[in-house]
């Protein structure tokens, strides 16, 4: 397996993934642009079998009709997607493992929060985590926000009992290039983090098109303020000293959404 990510040029900076598979055939995750999408289909002399939408906003689903229309492909997706996720075929649920070759699975998770029809997929390559494909749940350096049909304690819950979880060498795909302007938002709240400044001159020079800069979990649990709920100096930014690991991050949404 050997995934693709198509960055889609928009302002809101989407990412579009194709998984492509030992027998020519691929899946796409969120596809934004289905010009984009056949391209790289053609560019690889690839085959479209399924489509998997990580959650229902419009920037995940748009391109999903034009390639059911030409591919008759499959649309895979959360259950609370039905009604609202273009040809949708298929519900997925929490603890589901697809397999898409030989010793490499997707474990599905239900992950809520930024939306109620939120799924993230870990990549499990004979058993073990290797990468997760995040939507708008985990950013690199940032989380989802919660305006669109979501809830930041919920968000909250899943970051932690999910995510926080995962191995460090796990890498993240997340919906959205987010990463430089997130690593400001850190180094606002933290800015004696020497790791994430040396970050952001990385990603001052990426190229989301070209080389798409991406972190690990271990990388986040060093870079996202919503995984560092006990570092004093962000607590003390937010003048939170006392409160619980929940009371930051909320803190932290909160903040990021008026940043
Ligand atoms: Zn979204």
């Amino acid at each position: 397996m050997k995934i693709h990510p198509i960055y889609t040029h928009n302002a809101l900076r989407n990412f579009t993934y194709l998984i492509e598979l030992p027998d020519a055939s691929c899946l796409v995750l969120d596809p934004w642009d289905e010009k984009q999408v056949n391209q790289a289909l053609q560019q690889r002399q690839l085959t479209l079998s399924v489509i998997i939408n990580t959650h229902e906003h419009w920037d995940h689903t748009q391109g999903n009709q034009a390639l059911v229309d030409q591919h008759q492909c499959e649309v895979w997706a959360h259950e609370n997607g039905q009604g609202k996720i273009p040809g949708l075929t298929r519900t997925l649920a929490a603890h589901e493992k697809i397999s898409l070759e030989d010793g490499i699975e997707l474990n599905v998770l239900d992950t809520p929060g930024h939306t109620f029809a939120h799924l993230c997929f870990v990549v499990l390559q004979q058993g073990e985590a290797k990468a997760v494909f995040t939507g708008d749940t985990l950013f690199n350096a940032g989380v989802g926000n919660c305006h669109n049909g979501g809830d930041p304690a919920v968000l909250y819950e899943t970051i932690s009992k999910q995510f926080h979880t995962l191995p460090g060498h796990v890498i993240v795909y997340p919906g959205h290039d987010y990463l430089e302007n997130n690593l400001r938002f850190t180094l606002d709240l933290e800015g004696s983090n020497g790791i994430a400044q040396r970050w952001l001159k990385k990603a001052e020079a990426a190229n989301p098109a070209i080389n798409p800069l991406l972190t690990t979990i271990g990388d986040e649990h060093q870079l996202n303020t919503f995984f560092r709920l006990e570092n004093t100096e962000i607590k003390t930014t937010l003048g939170l000293l006392d409160g619980s690991e929940k009371d930051v991050f909320l803190a932290l949404r909160a903040r990021r959404n008026k940043w």
